[in-house]
């Protein structure tokens, strides 16, 4: 009989899933920088009981979406592995946001941290307050970069990362670190 199976709630691989946030800041604040916000969410994240083998992409900057009379963005794509279910970890995400003192100041404005579920297994979620895939994933090359970066064959909607054009256009984007060994 193997440990596991004496261990009624143990945990199984299939408990664990591999999912990926894409994670934005580009306001300082007495927290930290953007850079110092992501690196903060990251050692929580890793912190975290129900995840495990977290891995980062290279932080890149890249250019506002939204209005453009702010500081340009750092993103960054993590992939990690959880036994949380896609509202639990969205309320991880969220709490993230809180910690780094994340403030609603316009749309697609500033933040010092925003943290987003881009895929989840290979799960399709449509509820009020989660879709999963990420709806702006396809159209933003900050997030398709890094998360190419880090896995070539993730699927979004059943095709791979590397099949969407945008994940080769580096137009407004600039790689500022080499992904962590
Ligand atoms: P954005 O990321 O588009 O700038 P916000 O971070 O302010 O917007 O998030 C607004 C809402 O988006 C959240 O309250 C959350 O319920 C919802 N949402 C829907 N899908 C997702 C997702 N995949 N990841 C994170 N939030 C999501
Ligand atoms: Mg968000």
């Amino acid at each position: 009989m193997t440990q596991a199976a004496t261990q009624p709630h143990a945990n199984t691989d299939s408990d664990w899933h591999l999912c990926y946030l894409g994670l934005g800041s580009n306001l300082a604040n007495e927290l930290g920088t953007p850079s110092e916000h992501i690196k903060q969410a990251v050692t929580q994240l890793q912190m975290h009981a129900q995840i495990k083998n977290v891995r980062l992409s290279s932080l890149y900057a890249s250019k506002p979406m939204g209005p453009q009379d702010q500081p340009d963005f750092i993103n960054t794509v993590v992939e990690l592995q959880t036994t949380l279910e896609p509202l639990q970890l969205l309320a991880v995400c969220q709490q993230l946001e809180q910690n780094a003192q994340r403030q609603r100041l316009r749309h697609w404005g500033e933040r010092s941290l925003d943290v987003d579920i881009l895929l989840y297994a290979n799960q399709t979620i449509q509820l009020p307050t989660l879709t999963v895939p990420h709806a702006g994933i396809k159209a933003r090359n900050f997030v398709l970069v890094p998360l190419a970066e880090l896995n070539p064959y993730a699927l979004i909607d059943g095709i791979a990362v590397t099949k969407y054009p945008l994940t080769h256009e580096q137009s407004g984007l600039n790689k500022l670190t080499e992904p962590p060994t």
